[in-house]
C-alpha cells in the first residue's frame, strides 16, 4: 500500500490522500479550488488506473467540495459514515458549509459506512471507525497492518478538531478519543496540518486537551 499526499492548495483543503493498493483509494476531496490541478497529479500517479473509491472523513465542504469535479474524471464509488452521508447527497449548504466556502455540491450518491465496515483495497483493508464529535457521522479508517490511521478532523498532530460546527459534541467528540485511544496507531494521517509517526500520541494529547485523561 502507497500513500500519496495530493494537496495544490493546503491554504483551504483538507488533507487529500491517495491510496494505491490492489484496488484505489482517495482520502477526502478537498473544497475543489484545486480541482485541476489534484486531478492532474492523480492521474500521474495513477498511470491510467481507475480511481476506484473516494473515501469523506465527514461532510464538511473542504473535504468534499471537490467531489463532483472528481467524480466527472472519474469512475469511483463514493461513502462517507451513515451519519454524515445524507447530508453530501442532499448538498445540504449549512451543515456542509459549502455556502461558507461559496461553493455547492451536486447530487451524488453516497454509500453510508458504518463501524466495523471493511473498504476492501485488495492487499490492505480499512477498518471504519465510527468517531463523533466533530460531526455526527464522522469517521476514521484504520489500516490493522501498519497501524496507521486516517483521521479526518477527529484527531491532528498536535490538537483535535472543532465541536461547535452543526452536528458536533465535545463529549462525544472526547468518547471517539477514547475509542481511538485503544487501538495501536503508529501513523497518523489526519485531515489537517501534518503526518504523525506518533499517532498514539496524538491521541493521547487530543484526549488531554479534552479534559479526557
Ligand atoms: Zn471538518
Amino acid at each position: 500500500m502507497v500513500i500519496c499526499q495530493i494537496n495544490a492548495d493546503p491554504s483551504f483543503d483538507s488533507n487529500i490522500y491517495l491510496i494505491i493498493g490492489g484496488r484505489t483509494a482517495l482520502i477526502d476531496t478537498g473544497t475543489g479550488g484545486a480541482n485541476p490541478e489534484n486531478i492532474a497529479g492523480i492521474k500521474k500517479i495513477l498511470k491510467g488506473k481507475n480511481l476506484d473509491m473516494i473515501i469523506l472523513t465527514h461532510f464538511h465542504y473542504d473535504h468534499t467540495g471537490g467531489l463532483s469535479g472528481m467524480l466527472k474524471e472519474f469512475d469511483s464509488e463514493v461513502s462517507a459514515g451513515a451519519g454524515d452521508a445524507p447530508y453530501i447527497m442532499g448538498g445540504d449548504p449549512i451543515y456542509t458549509m459549502s455556502g461558507m466556502f461559496g461553493g455547492e455540491h451536486e447530487p451524488v450518491d453516497v454509500i453510508g459506512l458504518t463501524e466495523d465496515d471493511i473498504v476492501d483495497l485488495g492487499d490492505h483493508r480499512l477498518r471504519v471507525i465510527n468517531t463523533p464529535g466533530h460531526t455526527c457521522g464522522g469517521i476514521c479508517l484504520y489500516d490493522e497492518i501498519t497501524h496507521s490511521l486516517f483521521s479526518g478532523d477527529t484527531v491532528f498532530s498536535r490538537g483535535v478538531g472543532r465541536t461547535d460546527f452543526p452536528t458536533g459534541s465535545a463529549k462525544e467528540l472526547t468518547e471517539s478519543l477514547r475509542k481511538l485511544s485503544g487501538i495501536d496507531v503508529k501513523m497518523l494521517y489526519p485531515g489537517h496540518s501534518d503526518i504523525s509517526s506518533d499517532g498514539n500520541e496524538a491521541v493521547r494529547y487530543g484526549l488531554l486537551m479534552m479534559g479526557g485523561l
